[in-house]
This record gives structure tokens, C-alpha cells and sequence, in this order.
């Protein structure tokens, strides 16, 4: 047995009104196995950022965590349209997804900025869960590897290995998000086992699996030796997927 808790994160997205979200995490919450400080996997619900408040009073006490999809870096200032860490940790958010590939792709995030709020998130005592990821051009020019251990190492830059048991790194191939193609499991695993050694100390980190996944896969991935868990998208919108999908990470723990 991995001595890593396994991990399953719903990442929301922009969807939910803050009323639906409501409804959505209380179907969830309904459906999940139980779960308790014995359990060894860690669930969490990361809503849009106008839904925290709502999620948070249902999760409390319920064993699930509440996560955000980003957060900017500063503590506050003049920074319109950003949330900061301090403002996440009032609303009892624990985790805080950082990196996305939409992120890089639609907002234009660089390497130095996901570095600067991995930082300020474990400054403040959130953990962060870093997403890494080839394009598919980047995986037929022969790139991946190169391409994940450099996103890794540029995240990570100036965090101590001390520090790496308190966050999670989620491989997503972009090529995978949401378009019903998963990347082959043992591919998977090998791109999972390169990250791992980027750098030392990272044996001790948690390492998702995110791209296209669904109940009747995700098995495959918690099989594999570098997998802890998931970030999962479009099946975290189904109450009754999201609950397989923890129910399949317990079991594998
Ligand atoms: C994601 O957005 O992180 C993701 C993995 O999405 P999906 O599960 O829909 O592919």
C-alpha cells in the first residue's frame, strides 16, 4: 500500500450558479461513500468562485474538502477581478487548483506566474494542485516528457522538498480534457513516473491523473504504480459519476 492518501477533486469549472451548485454538491454528498479522518482519500469539491460560500456550509463537517480553480498570488491590492489566498482561507477553502491548461491557454498564465501562486498558496496553508500537461502537438512532436518535467520544475521553483508532501501534481495531456479521448493508462503512468523524478522529494507527492476520465476507467489509472487519484471534470458534474469515481479511490487505497 502506497503510503500516499489517494485524491479525487471535482474541478466544476464555470458552471453551477451558486443555487445549482447547491443543489449539485448536496446530490453528491448524498451519494458518496462515507467517508472520515480513517478514510485514505482525500475528496474535494472546487466550485466557481460564487458558489464557495453555499458548498462550504454543506461540506463542513461532511469529510469532503472545498477547493478553488485559481487565486492570484498577492494578499490584496490593486488587482481587479482576482481572489486571494487570504480571502479563499475565509471562506474555508483547503485547496486550490493552480495551472490549469485552460488557465494557460485561455488566460495566458505562464510557468513564472502558476510558480508565484503555488508559493503564496502554501505560504498561507492551501495546497496547491498543479496541472501539467502536453498538447497533442507537443505529444506528436515527441515533446511530452519534456514538456511535463519542465512545467513541473518551473512550478516548483523555490519550493522546499519539505514542502512537497503538502501538494498534489495532476497530469492532464490537454489533448484529453474533455474530449472523451483518455490517454492509454500505462502511457499514463510512465508520463506520471517521469514527473515523480523531476525532482527529488517527489515520491512523496500526490499524483493525479486528469483527461477524459469516467467510472469505467478509472480504475485503470489508480492501478498504475505513480497514480493516486483524479482531477476530473465533466464527470464531477454528474453527482452519481463523481461518487463512483471516490468509491473506486477508496477501494484501490
Ligand atoms: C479537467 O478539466 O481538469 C478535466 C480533466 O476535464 P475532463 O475530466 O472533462 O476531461
Amino acid at each position: 500500500m502506497s503510503a500516499r492518501k489517494r485524491l479525487v477533486v471535482g474541478n466544476w469549472k464555470m458552471h453551477e450558479t451558486s443555487a445549482q451548485a447547491v443543489d449539485l454538491a448536496r446530490a453528491v454528498l448524498a451519494a458518496l461513500p462515507p467517508l472520515d479522518a480513517r478514510s485514505r482519500t482525500d475528496v474535494v469539491l472546487a466550485p466557481p468562485f460564487t458558489a464557495l460560500p453555499a458548498v462550504g456550509v454543506l461540506t463542513a463537517q461532511s469529510g469532503v474538502a472545498l477547493g478553488a480553480q485559481n487565486m492570484h498570488w498577492g494578499e490584496s491590492g490593486a488587482y481587479t477581478g482576482e481572489i486571494s489566498a487570504p480571502m479563499l482561507l475565509e471562506l474555508g477553502v483547503r485547496y486550490v487548483i493552480l495551472g490549469h491548461s485552460e488557465r494557460r491557454r485561455y488566460f495566458h498564465e505562464t510557468d513564472e506566474e502558476v510558480n508565484r501562486k503555488v508559493r503564496a498558496a502554501l505560504s498561507h496553508g492551501l495546497t496547491p494542485i498543479i496541472a501539467v500537461g502536453e498538447t497533442a502537438e507537443e505529444r506528436d512532436a515527441g515533446a511530452t516528457d519534456a514538456r511535463v518535467v519542465a512545467q513541473t520544475s518551473a512550478a516548483l521553483d523555490g519550493v522546499a522538498p519539505a514542502e512537497f508532501a503538502r501538494l498534489a501534481l495532476a497530469y492532464e495531456p490537454v489533448w484529453a480534457i474533455g474530449t472523451g479521448r483518455n490517454c492509454d493508462p500505462t502511457e499514463a503512468d510512465r508520463v506520471m513516473a517521469c514527473i515523480r523524478a523531476t525532482l527529488p522529494g517527489l515520491e512523496r507527492t500526490q499524483l493525479l491523473y486528469g483527461g477524459s476520465v469516467t467510472p469505467a476507467n478509472f480504475a485503470s489509472y489508480l492501478a498504475g504504480e505513480n497514480c493516486d487519484g483524479g482531477l476530473i471534470g465533466g464527470a464531477s458534474l454528474d453527482a452519481k459519476a463523481f461518487a463512483q469515481l471516490a468509491a473506486l479511490a477508496l477501494d484501490a487505497a
